[in-house]
């Protein structure tokens, strides 16, 4: 272990850092006051998050996992799908228990702790049907989270879920070794574009800086967050790209997966990931969007470069819900049917600003 000098003379051991420079300020006292009560004795755990788990998804649960083990509890991490391939260098990832609806079988837990998910809707009913507890603790950035635990914490300023369990961690005293601190930074990275999207504050920085003390690899987590793509990835993206449409003088964009180029190249969802920012990226693009054929519906991820084209509103007005800046929605009918749909709204709401 690595000891760093301090002002006091004293060594701090680096896999020991704590929280201390986090605002501890930011938890709800009456949320925090009914975590304390809650776990003042030994309980069984169960975090769960939303399907087709992000970075911060399962950055945030993994976190929160492991600091609620190290705090006493027996914690089990549930999903209904699986890790993404991308994120399978954190610690602790084949902790992330797969729940097939085919097999029900029933969690009996005291708490339970949804992370990241804007609405029971976005954890599959399968998962909520075979996890029960007492007590649910809802923990989530979404500005359109419909508060459905029995204790929520919401904050929609926060940039990431992963922010708020750091802060979270503060409030407790609770120690950060190198995993959770592992765990943590790709949560915060992957949800701020590595810290470069308006929601990401001085704290979000702070935190990051109180991570890498306590052992996050800056370069290596981003090697492999960012710079580990299978080479199947560059082929899809070489003909992704070729599908870029634009509409109101190129300030909106989309790009469209097809279902029979997937399977040609043996896309994984993971391969897609990011696939939009090249796109995004180009100077007149407000906002852009992202039509993936799949065999039940068509997915749809929508970003917005200005806050003024709230993509969340337009994914709202077909059922899908987000942040203002980065959004999504399932679509029935065909591509063509749902990109008209979607981006005549986009394009009117992009003509208004
Ligand atoms: P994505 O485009 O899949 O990266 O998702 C961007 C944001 O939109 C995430 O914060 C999701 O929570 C949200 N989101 C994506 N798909 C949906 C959906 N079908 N319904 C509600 N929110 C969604
Ligand atoms: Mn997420
Ligand atoms: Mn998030």
């Amino acid at each position: 272990m690595q000891a760093l000098a301090r002002r006091d003379g004293l060594p701090i051991l680096k896999q020991h850092a704590c929280f201390v420079s986090i605002s501890i300020m930011s938890v709800p006292s009456d949320f925090l006051q009914a975590l304390q009560g809650q776990l003042s004795q030994p309980r069984r755990i169960a975090v769960i998050s939303h399907d087709r788990p992000d970075g911060d998804a399962i950055g945030s649960s993994l976190a929160l996992g492991a600091l609620l083990q190290q705090a006493g509890h027996e914690v089990a991490i549930f999903n209904a799908d699986p890790v993404p391939q991308s994120l399978r260098f954190l610690p602790g990832w084949e902790r992330v228990e797969v729940l097939s609806s085919k097999r029900t079988e029933a969690h009996e837990v005291d708490l339970v702790f949804n992370i990241d998910a804007a609405g029971a809707d976005r954890i599959s009913q399968h998962v909520r049907d075979s996890v029960k507890g007492s007590m649910l603790f809802n923990i989530d950035h979404h500005r359109g989270n419909n508060h459905f635990g029995d204790h929520n914490w919401v904050d929609p300023d926060s940039p990431a879920t992963g922010q708020m369990i750091a802060q979270l961690a503060s409030a407790f005293g609770w120690r950060c070794g190198s995993e959770i601190a592992q765990a943590l930074y790709a949560a915060i990275s992957t949800d701020t574009g590595g810290l470069r999207y308006p929601a990401t504050t001085a704290e979000t920085y702070r935190i990051m800086a109180t991570l890498v003390d306590a052992g996050a690899n800056v370069g290596e987590i981003n090697r492999l967050l960012y710079e580990s793509f299978p080479l199947r990835r560059l082929y899809g993206l070489q003909e992704v790209l070729q599908t870029a449409e634009f509409f109101a003088d190129h300030r909106v964009a989309c790009l469209t997966l097809t279902m029979e180029l997937k399977q040609k190249l043996g896309l994984t969802p993971d391969d897609t990931e990011g696939m939009l920012d090249h796109v995004r990226g180009i100077d007149s693009v407000l906002a852009a969007v992202f039509f993936e054929e799949r065999a039940e519906a068509i997915r749809v991820s929508s970003r917005s470069k200005d806050s003024r084209v709230s993509v969340r509103k337009v994914c709202e007005q077909f059922g899908g819900g987000g942040h203002d800046l980065a959004a999504g929605v399932r679509m029935q009918g065909t591509v063509e049917e749902a990109k008209e749909a979607f981006l005549g709204e986009l394009v009117r709401r992009v003509g208004e600003v």
